[in-house]
């Protein structure tokens, strides 16, 4: 991860005659489902290795049936996703959250697609860059958490991480060719959400059904969720600055409601690279794989001779705190971006189960971020500690026995 896309001629990649291993960590999930569909586009150019799920072992089944990986993981222990799973796979299945690192170092891959959602992805992640394999690296969350820490393994291990998600996608291919040094900004685009332009004064009426309607990308709910309240962006942020080692000041946020371009770079003469193409992940997802070349497909592209009215506006951060959380803990540093994470997520759980309303979101991570928890040990092993105790905090502040 040295904060510029590496030069061609270095990529440990395959050639493109040869078919490379790929192992799909989350193959249930939004991303994990689009990347088969790239698998299913290139047959001659991918083999799937290795598949994960965490509860949905049916799908996991027939992804296994027409994909043919070696080895699969199911995250979840208990008994019945063992009885779903009984004579289903013509392959080694594993059971349980500490085997998705099995997944994640399978024999011989070439790349490891990090498709699982939430901090869960931490650790496998960690054990695919220790391989020194590619990571196309969807799981934000894996770089809010230990961003800096992730930073030095991946270079003290060689390995590529290519971001899948569109924004930082867009920024690896603006940055390519270029010196870091020259770059002014990261301007990250952001569609607004669903309620870009609701009252304020009505958000606290806000349905988790309004929530997860996002309008111009279909994506998991944890992700629909943050991209409402804009914590993804501040994720993304967070994201950004490890991805491209590049400091907080030098990255903005736009909203730009028609999310054609998906982010752009301004360079010191004054002059401004964006990347563009309609809102489709597996464009991004596609490049993570093929690059330093490009495949052919049919996704949709934009039609340039219809009008195109692209717009941009500065975000209002009283409508998005979650993105001024994030750039405050970004600017405190240490394990505070894990504690953001950490309580986001159990207060986005907390929303989707209705047992709080969508402002105790951010009210519960702000609580959560004053609470004092914080740790100065540079480790994988503490910065899990934090997660796991914001984790307690939030639920203790939302008056849900701890465990
Ligand atoms: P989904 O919720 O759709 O999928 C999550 C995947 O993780 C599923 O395969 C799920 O398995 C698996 N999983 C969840 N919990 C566990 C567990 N405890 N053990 C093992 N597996 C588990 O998420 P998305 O695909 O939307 O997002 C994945 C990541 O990509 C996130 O970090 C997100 O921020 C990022 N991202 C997503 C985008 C999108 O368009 N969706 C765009 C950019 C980034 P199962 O369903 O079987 O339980």
């Amino acid at each position: 991860m040295s904060g510029i896309p590496r030069d061609d001629s270095k990529s440990k990649m395959k050639l493109s005659d040869d078919r490379i291993r790929v192992a799909i960590l989350g193959s249930t999930g939004s991303i994990g489902t689009q990347t088969l569909e790239i698998a299913r586009l290139f047959p001659d150019r991918i083999q799937v290795v290795a598949l994960t799920a965490g509860k949905n072992v049916d799908l996991l089944a027939q992804q296994a049936k027409e994909f043919n990986p070696e080895c699969v993981v199911i995250g979840s222990h208990e008994a019945e996703a063992r009885a779903i799973a009984k004579g289903r796979f013509n392959c080694p299945v594993f059971f349980g959250e500490d085997e998705l690192s099995r997944a994640a170092t399978w024999d011989r891959t070439d790349v490891v697609v990090t498709a699982l959602v939430g901090s869960i992805g931490l650790l496998s992640t960690v054990a695919a860059i220790k391989t020194g394999c590619r990571i196309a690296l969807a799981n934000k969350e894996t770089l809010v958490i230990a961003g800096d820490l992730i930073a030095d393994l991946a270079k003290e291990h060689q390995a590529e991480i290519i971001p899948v998600d569109s924004e930082h996608s867009a920024i690896y291919q603006c940055l390519m060719g270029e010196s870091l040094a020259d770059v002014s900004r990261l301007i990250l685009t952001a569609s607004g959400g669903p309620f870009r332009e609701r009252p304020i004064q009505s958000f606290s009426s806000i349905s988790t059904k309004e929530a997860l309607s996002h309008p111009n990308w279909a994506m998991g709910p944890k992700i629909t969720i943050d991209s409402a309240t804009m914590i993804n962006k501040g994720l993304e942020v967070i994201e950004a600055r490890w991805l491209f080692n590049l400091p907080a000041d030098k990255i903005e946020v736009v909203i730009h409601p028609q999310s054609i371009i998906h982010s752009m770079v301004e360079f010191v003469d004054g002059s401004t690279k964006a990347q563009m193409g309609p809102p489709d992940m597996k464009v991004p997802i596609q490049f993570a794989l093929s690059t330093p070349g490009r495949w052919p497909s049919h996704h949709p592209v934009v039609s340039w001779k219809e009008s195109q009215n692209l717009t941009f506006t500065k975000p209002d951060l009283n409508r998005y705190p979650g993105l001024s959380l994030a750039f405050e803990a970004l600017k405190e540093g240490g394990s505070m971006p894990a504690v953001l994470n950490a309580s986001n997520e159990v207060a986005v759980d907390l929303f989707l189960q209705n047992k709080i309303g969508y402002l105790g979101i951010t009210d519960l991570v702000r609580a959560v971020m004053q609470s004092g928890i914080n740790s100065a040990e540079y480790s994988i092993e503490a910065r899990l500690e934090v997660d796991r105790r914001a984790r307690r905090c939030a639920e203790e502040l939302a008056g849900i026995t701890s465990h």
